[in-house]
């Protein structure tokens, strides 16, 4: 069982070794811009190295979106990410389900998912996995609620996407963390990663606010049990920085064992 924690990306192996971390996720350029990423000085050491990589796509992608402005680039955007994570040998890409605009048509967001992977085959095909993740929020959300989430595997499914469970998202998105496993993978037929975060809001509060394990309103015994069900690496993306997720990491090591 691979355990890790979402880290500060100027020493990614550093962070991994200071938590004890077989695995380790980060940005490769700030969340909130469309920038691309710039090769790494350390990419051959972090290819070379034991600690399994992951790269968190930046937030503002949105390729569900039905506006042009957003859409085009975001796609543009994933796709650089994706060379660049592949670059440094990672094991997935992970994205967010992305929105349509309050009272568009959900279905909209599907399609333009679809033609999301279709760019990526037009230009040359993604050289990693990418995981789409659950998201917490919103009533226009593609993958919050698992009926959307089926409707939007009808459009993705097809392509090889992979899928993120995010245990805080889920929960505050309104899903029930109990059986989660089987539910996600009736519909996805696949879990690539565990996002392994309690959560300070309630059960769909539609709150996006992660805290540590045992800490928030999710009993973490349930999420030792996604971790062992769905037998996926987890990344730890919690507050309080090396002693907080260094601690998140050992209760899970402890509870789901190796
Ligand atoms: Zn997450």
């Amino acid at each position: 069982m691979r355990i890790g924690a979402h880290v500060d990306s100027a020493d990614p192996l550093a962070e991994a070794a200071a938590r004890g971390a077989e695995a380790v996720q980060f940005f490769l350029t700030d969340p909130q811009k469309y920038n691309s990423p710039k090769p790494r000085e350390d990419a051959e050491l972090i290819r070379a190295s034991e600690v399994d990589v992951y790269v968190h796509a930046p937030y503002i992608v949105n390729v569900a979106s039905p506006n042009n402005r957003i859409r085009i680039p975001s796609r543009k955007l994933l796709m650089a990410h994706a060379k660049a994570a592949a670059e440094l040998g990672a094991k997935g890409l992970i994205v967010h389900g992305g929105h349509v605009g309050a009272g568009a048509d959900l279905a909209a967001g599907f399609v333009n998912w679809r033609k999301a992977f279709e760019y990526a085959e037009s230009e040359g095909g993604l050289p990693l996995p990418v995981l789409i993740e659950n998201t917490a929020g919103g009533d226009n959300a593609c993958a919050r609620r698992f009926d959307d989430l089926a409707r939007l595997w009808e459009a993705v499914g097809s392509f090889g996407a992979g899928f993120c469970l995010d245990t805080c998202h889920a929960f505050a998105g309104g899903e029930d963390l109990i059986g989660i496993v089987d539910r996600v993978k009736a519909i996805t037929g696949r879990i690539d990663l565990i996002h392994a975060n309690d959560s300070k809001g309630g059960f769909d509060s539609g709150q996006d606010r992660h805290d540590n394990l045992g800490s928030g309103k999710i009993d973490p015994e349930l999420v030792v049990a996604a971790i062992r069900a769905s037998g996926a690496p987890a990344i730890v993306e919690t507050p309080g920085g090396v002693e907080g997720q260094t601690a998140d990491i050992a209760l899970l090591r402890e509870r789901a064992g190796n």
